[in-house]
């Protein structure tokens, strides 16, 4: 998806010794939203950005492109705080779509950004109904954003009948996360952050202010805000929070006809309700990405190739894209990648602040969902970085005490031995087979998906 951007010329690297007010590793979604938004509340703020690749190279430039809401999380924000918090939340979460749309109309970009909803569909009888208890929980606390599709429905607008049911929520997006996450850098740039890229931090001093040294120099700093999804696994603390696994996507050709024949023509995003979730979406030139998070990991949680291209991972969801769209035998593939997923066991973010410290900050755990969700961890991250007390830096999401996976190498083999469970008892619901006794109880240790389920 990177390729495609015109003009990917790395900024500098580092090469000298530079003061800043907050140094922000990693320019991602994540580290450019609160470096975009330190500028904006504090402008006299120097911030500089530091990313090993090219702003983007991450998850930010490669996944699905899906713009959602945390209303699909609604139970497990619901399991750490109270309602009028997690209602407060997930209004928040809405309302960034519209300011993701916003942003890049106000500053030209265009990300494609199409907002005509998400299907959260059920493909098998084992999927039943999954949506039920979210939209019980919103029911219950006076919001409704999933809106009931008629069977027929659902099946016309996805243009497959493998969609047997489904829930439609309305705010949602589409965008082209790599154009997206590039017209964010050329704004940063704009606005006066620093952004240095091929320049991979190696050390971050405890003492204050920070010395953040990477191989051919340093930032010194007030506040460092580690934005580093995944690749956060390289520091103790936040390692036990996460783990990485694997996401895949695999993109058709143009197939602008073949859409129209089978009438998915109205640029909705879906998903299954599979934990190893398979996500799809029709493209501005008529192509069809299809993705899925396999959840494969990698020995230590190291980010390898497993999160660049794996190939087991893509003959997954090429095989799932088959079956869903079996009218669609023919169409020939172009793309196929893979990359990280951060995720927690809840599969919602964590926000807090180096233990020892009061000026190193993270934000990580996005869990498939940061497109949308990343506005808003660059508004806490922001607070935290500016020590600021506000709606902010001390929403719930922040020093949260959210479960920790075991050490390596147990999360490894562990997490091996569960993915297996999942793999085998999905594919067995997807041929419509009831999965055996001992994968239905090992997959229940798998953490939280994408949606709460029923
Ligand atoms: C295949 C795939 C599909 C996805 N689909 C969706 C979707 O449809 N919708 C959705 O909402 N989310 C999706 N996601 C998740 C989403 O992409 C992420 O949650 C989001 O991009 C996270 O942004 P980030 O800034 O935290 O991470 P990143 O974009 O990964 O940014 C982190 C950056 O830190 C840099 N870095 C790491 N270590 C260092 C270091 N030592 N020094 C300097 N820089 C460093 C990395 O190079 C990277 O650029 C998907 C993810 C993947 C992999």
């Amino acid at each position: 998806m990177l390729e495609a951007e015109p003009r990917l010329d790395a900024a500098a690297p580092l090469v000298t010794s530079v003061e800043a007010d907050v140094v922000v590793v990693g320019g991602g979604f994540v580290g450019l939203w609160t470096a975009l938004t330190i500028r904006e509340i504090s402008p006299a703020s120097k911030v500089v950005v530091l990313e090993r690749d090219v702003c983007g190279g991450g998850a930010s430039g490669r996944n699905g492109g899906f713009v959602m809401s945390w209303w699909p999380k609604i139970a497990s924000l619901l399991g750490f705080m109270d309602a009028e918090q997690a209602l407060s939340l997930a209004h928040a979460s809405e309302c960034a779509i519209q300011e993701l749309g916003d942003f890049c109309e106000q500053n030209s970009i265009d990300a494609h950004f199409r907002r005509a909803g998400w299907l959260w569909t059920s493909t098998s009888e084992a999927q039943g109904n999954a949506w039920t208890a979210t939209v019980e929980a919103c029911s219950k606390l006076g919001v409704s954003p999933f809106e009931r599709v008629a069977t027929d429905e659902v099946a016309r607008r996805t243009g497959s009948s493998i969609h047997r049911a489904a829930v439609l929520e309305r705010s949602n997006a589409t965008v082209q996360p790599a154009a997206l996450v590039r017209g964010m850098r050329k704004v940063a740039l704009k606005r006066g952050i620093q952004i240095y890229e091929k320049t991979s931090v190696l050390e971050v001093s405890q003492d204050y202010p920070s010395i953040v040294r990477t191989e051919t120099g340093q930032v010194r700093a007030r506040a460092v805000v580690l934005a580093t999804n995944a690749w956060a696994t390289a520091i103790p603390e936040i390692a036990r929070l996460i783990v990485p696994v694997n996401s895949s996507i695999i993109v058709t050709e143009p197939i602008p006809e073949r859409l129209r024949s089978i009438g998915w023509t109205g640029g909705e995003a879906i998903t299954d309700s599979q934990l190893m979730v398979d996500y799809y979406r029709t493209t501005r030139d008529g192509r069809i990405a299809f993705g899925k998070g396999t959840g494969a990991l990698s020995r230590g949680g190291v980010i390898d190739g497993t999160f660049s291209y794996h190939a087991d991972s893509c003959s997954m969801t090429e095989r799932d894209f088959r079956r869903t769209y079996p009218m669609l035998a023919d169409v020939r593939l172009t793309h196929a990648w893979s990359g990280p997923i951060d995720r927690t066991y809840d599969s919602l973010p964590v926000f807090g602040t180096l233990s020892g410290t009061n000026h190193i900050h993270y934000g990580v755990g996005w869990s498939g969902n940061g497109v949308g969700p990343s506005r808003i961890g660059g508004k806490i991250l922001a607070s935290l970085a500016l020590g600021k007390k506000d709606e902010w830096s001390t929403c719930a999401l922040v020093a949260r005490r959210a479960r920790t996976f075991p050490p390596e190498p147990i999360k490894y083999l562990g997490g091996s031995l569960v993915r297996g469970a999942v793999r085998r008892k999905e594919c067995r619901e997807a041929e419509g087979a009831v999965p055996s006794m001992f994968d239905v109880t090992l997959a229940k240790l798998a953490p939280s998906g994408l949606e709460d389920k029923a």
